[in-house]
This record gives C-alpha cells, sequence and structure tokens, in this order.
C-alpha cells in the first residue's frame, strides 16, 4: 500500500492537510493511517479531537519493553489510524533522533498492517538529518511538498526536493508533486506551477485560504468532518484521489536559489 510522506516550511499547513487527506480516504473506504513526526504532536489533533497524550515516545519510556500497539495507534474519524512519534522536552535532546526511535518502534511491533496507506506528517525541512528518516529509511515513498507561493517556503520546499533528489539514487522515495496551499499572493497559482515544472513535477491541487479551515480547527475537526458539503472538502477529497492514483512520480531537479527569487520577483510584478 502507498506509503506517502508530507513536508514543507514550518506552519504551511501539511498536518491540516494531512488531516483532511486522511479523512477523505477514510471517507471513501480506505484503511489509513497518520503517523506525525513532530515533537508538538498536533498532526492528527483534527482526526482525534484532541491533542495525542500517549505519544510512540512517552508511551516507550513509560512502559519500556511492554509498550504494545494499543499504547501508541489511537483511532480517529472514521477509523483513521493516529500515531504520533513525539519527542523530547523542547529545547532538550535531539528531535529528528526521538522520529528514528519512535518509527523504529512501531515496526518492530508490526502496529501498522500491510493494507494501510500510511501518511507521514514530517515537521520542517530536511536540513537535520532526522527528519530525512522517513525519505532516508525508506519508510514513504511518495513524497508530497506542502508550498505556499511565498519565497521562503519556496526554498524550503527547493530544499527538500534536493534531500529527494540526494536519497533517490539509494531508495524508492520519489516525488509525487507540490501541494499549493495559498496565501492570497498575486498570480500564486501560475508561481507554483512554473516552480513545480522546473522541480520536474507538477502542482498536484492548489488549496484556497479559506476561513472554513480556521472554523473546523478551533472545533478539532477536519474540514471533511465539520463542513462535508463545502468546496473546500471537495479539494480535500480531489487532492486524496490524485494521490492514489497518482503514477507520475519523479526524482526533483532543484533549482539554484538566484533563479527561485528570480521566478518569484518574474510573478511579484504587477
Ligand atoms: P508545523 O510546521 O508547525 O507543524 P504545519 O505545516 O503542520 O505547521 P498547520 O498546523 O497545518 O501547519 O497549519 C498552520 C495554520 O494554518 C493552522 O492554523 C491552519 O488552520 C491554517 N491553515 C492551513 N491551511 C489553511 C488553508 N488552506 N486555509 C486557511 N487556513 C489554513
Ligand atoms: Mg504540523
Amino acid at each position: 500500500m502507498k506509503k506517502i510522506a508530507f513536508y514543507g516550511k514550518g506552519g504551511i499547513g501539511k498536518s491540516t492537510t494531512a488531516a483532511n487527506v486522511s479523512a477523505a480516504l477514510a471517507e471513501q473506504g480506505q484503511a489509513v493511517c497518520q503517523i506525525g513526526c513532530d515533537p508538538k504532536n498536533d498532526s492528527t489533533r483534527l482526526l482525534l479531537g484532541s491533542t495525542c497524550k500517549q505519544t510512540v515516545l512517552d508511551m516507550v519510556r513509560k512502559y519500556g519493553d511492554d509498550v504494545t500497539t494499543s499504547h501508541v495507534v489511537h483511532n480517529g474519524f472514521q477509523g483513521v489510524k493516529c500515531v504520533e512519534a513525539g519527542g523530547p522536552e523542547p529545547g532538550v535532546g535531539c528531535a529528528g533522533r526521538g522520529i528514528i526511535v519512535a518509527l523504529e518502534k512501531l515496526k518492530a511491533l508490526q502496529s501498522i498492517a500491510e493494507d494501510h496507506i500510511i501518511l507521514y506528517d514530517v515537521l520542517g525541512d530536511v536540513v537535520c538529518g532526522g527528519f530525512a528518516v522517513p525519505i532516508r529509511e525508506g519508510y514513504a515513498t511518495d513524497i508530497y511538498i506542502v508550498s505556499s507561493g511565498e519565497l521562503m517556503s519556496l526554498y524550503a520546499a527547493n530544499n527538500i526536493a534536493k534531500g529527494v533528489a540526494r536519497f533517490a539514487g539509494r531508495g524508492q522515495a520519489r516525488l509525487g508533486g507540490i501541494i499549493g496551499n495559498s496565501r492570497n499572493i498575486m498570480h500564486e497559482q501560475a508561481l507554483l506551477e512554473e516552480f513545480a515544472a522546473k522541480l520536474n513535477t507538477r502542482l498536484v491541487a492548489f488549496i484556497p485560504r479559506e476561513q472554513t479551515v480556521h472554523q473546523a480547527e478551533i472545533r478539532r475537526q477536519t474540514v471533511i468532518e465539520w463542513k462535508p458539503d463545502s468546496p473546500q472538502a471537495a479539494v480535500y477529497r480531489q487532492l486524496a484521489t490524485l494521490i492514489m492514483g497518482n503514477r507520475e512520480l519523479s526524482i526533483p531537479t532543484p533549482l539554484e536559489f538566484e533563479d527561485l527569487e528570480e521566478l518569484v520577483l518574474r510573478y511579484g510584478e504587477e
């Protein structure tokens, strides 16, 4: 089954998009598991209706070798399996190392059945080696990068693409596409389309910036759950369907920073 990862700049919308895609897949009858690889533990909040209090690392610390699948895999919206890797207290220890330990534990426990679609929601870009783990260790094969048209978001996306290209030779990881998450900047969709093409991939979705997302978030729900008939829910469903059927996976061709600046400037001019 598909092993997907969402990467992207901090705060760009990875967890929100991942949770809505997981919800959409579950709604379609798919068995799906979302794994938050982020010490904030908030990846699965919209699916669980609360922040996960039992992360893999917490449970390993508490139960040691006696930790079981039921300690670490939680039941979310429409049966989505929800896991949070967890991490050290802020400012103490290496979060990337924590991700390695947590994913190894899940594997050893055989917590996720083979027929499940797994969606890894990974913090930040791949500057810290630890966060490249889902790509490097072959946990995820279909990589999606969430980005807006803002320069620093594209910069992070380009760095992540470098990481994917670096590990592509050794393993199965390929770039499935760019998921545009709008920040309402000028000509944003066209800019993201050209950026994706230059990276040897394509823009697989352009998600509007919508109040519905905020309104669902404060209710601890996905848009799929809170407003199932909204246009925004339809956008997430369409993305879920595309990801499942995507055969156009590529080895990315990252840009030079100067070329990225030129691209953003060109679209930013009136
Ligand atoms: P982090 O790197 O901190 O884990 P993230 O990339 O997972 O962040 P989210 O937590 O998903 O980002 O989103 C950040 C904020 O942006 C949230 O408050 C979320 O509700 C909001 N948001 C995300 N996508 C949209 C959208 N399409 N429209 C409106 N608000 C959005
Ligand atoms: Mg997040």
